[in-house]
């Protein structure tokens, strides 16, 4: 939130400031906040998880493991992909582990983007992407989305033409999206496969939350189409998919040449990670659809609790399909702006949020909209939403001078 200089800072990361999460985590703890910002759960993972990677400590795997990642939880990857969305990816050449999905985004855009190269990003846009652009001396084309008539965020594909052009390197697409909770349909899909492979650029995509999926959506990664699979980097990782946002363990799966140039740029910043979770996480990327459809079903439910109090509460209530989190516009109830309402929330009512205008180029774009997180068990949500109706009532609606 904060854009002032930063004194010793490079011209190229001026203006990025304090990551949004560090903020909002910081306020929740500091007033004792139930916080619904930061997006991680407050439960624990898998318990035959957390015993396999105290096995792998057990049984040595505490020295580095090999670059591009041991080879047993490559393999899984490539299974995965497979029994999942019918990908075919070649462990040894085309299948990078990392540290989160984080990293992999990193070093996928200091493998691509040279100096002054364009990086097309959907808006509100995870705030990692800016700053991973910026930091390869990219610009970033920003394409905004929006609620439309149902609460769905949707994109103008005119916009998405008009914001590609001679020094678009790639397209970052994630889906399910956060903040948005939105999953690009296939028509959504095509729209962008098509405008990727008129401009012969890249798609890079972000599906930390794949298995995150609710009701009637279904996600397809972009890879699938037609076409799509060799001009495709596809980044996940294991912190949502197995409650484990801590442990950082992500990869990345693109064809040879790309695969061999995005090592090239990931060799340089970890080299390596946390080897007795590779274990572990490779062990889990096996267990297939009787874990992740229980997976889903339980993060519905959590969706729908929070998001039916919410709407009780007189905010504009997005829909979510996917990830942790639900949008509202909170000028319903006559709130103006999303940055105050967030800084206030924590003190004046005990809950933290995060603003979503942060995530816009232009934050006038995303003015008035807030995210909730729900990876949270019932009984914290339950604080929270009772928090939100005993005293967002009470809450000043006027703004603060300066903020108009
Ligand atoms: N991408 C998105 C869209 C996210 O929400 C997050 C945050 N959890 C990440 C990437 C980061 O993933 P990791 O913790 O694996 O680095
Ligand atoms: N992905 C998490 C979120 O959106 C935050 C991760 C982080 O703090 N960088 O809330």
């Amino acid at each position: 939130m904060d854009t002032g200089r930063t004194p010793h800072l490079t011209a190229r990361l001026q203006g990025i400031g304090t990551t949004i999460f560090t903020e909002v985590s910081a306020l929740a703890l500091r007033s004792g906040a139930v916080n619904l910002g930061q997006g991680f759960p407050d439960f624990d993972p898998p318990a035959d998880l957390a015993d396999a990677a105290r096995r792998a400590i057990a049984d040595g795997h505490n020295q580095y493991a090999p670059g591009p990642g041991i080879p047993t939880l490559r393999a899984a990857v490539a299974g995965h992909a497979t029994r999942h969305f019918g990908l075919s990816y070649d462990p040894d050449h085309e299948v990078t582990v990392t540290t989160g999905a984080t990293e992999a985004m990193f070093a996928t855009i200091q493998a691509l983007v040279d100096v002054g190269d364009e990086v097309v990003l959907f808006e509100p846009a995870y705030d990692v992407y800016p700053a991973a652009v910026a930091m390869a001396g990219g610009r970033a084309r920003g394409v905004p989305l929006g609620p439309d008539a149902d609460g769905v965020w949707r994109f103008d594909p005119e916009a998405l033409r008009r914001a590609v052009g001679p020094r678009t390197r790639a397209i970052v697409l994630n889906s399910p999206h956060n903040p948005c909770g939105k999953v690009y349909d296939r028509d959504e899909l095509e729209v962008i496969a098509d405008v990727a492979t008129a401009a012969d650029v890249v798609v890079i995509t972000d599906e930390v939350y794949e298995h995150l999926v609710y009701g009637d959506a279904v996600h397809v990664p972009i890879a699938s189409l037609p076409g799509m699979h060799q001009r495709t980097v596809r980044i996940s990782s294991a912190g949502k998919t197995f409650s484990v946002t801590g442990w950082k363990v992500g990869w990345v799966c693109a064809p040879a040449p790309l695969t061999q140039a995005i090592r090239a740029a990931k060799q340089w910043v970890t080299f390596t990670s946390g080897t007795p979770f590779q274990h572990a996480v490779a062990d889990a990327l096996t267990w297939g659809e009787t874990y992740t459809a229980p997976l889903a079903t339980s993060f519905a439910a959590r969706a729908a609790r929070l998001s039916g109090a919410l709407a009780d509460l007189g905010f504009a209530v997005h829909r979510t399909d996917g990830t942790y989190f639900v949008t509202v516009d909170v000028r319903p109830l006559g709130f103006a702006d999303d940055v105050d309402f967030c800084a206030r929330l924590p003190l004046e009512v005990g809950v933290a949020a995060i603003p979503v205008s942060v995530f816009f180029d232009d934050p006038a774009d995303g003015r008035g909209y807030v995210r909730f997180a729900f990876c949270k068990t019932d009984e914290l949500l339950d604080v929270g939403i009772a928090r939100l109706q005993d005293r967002l009532h009470g809450m000043s609606r006027s703004l603060p001078p300066g903020r108009t």
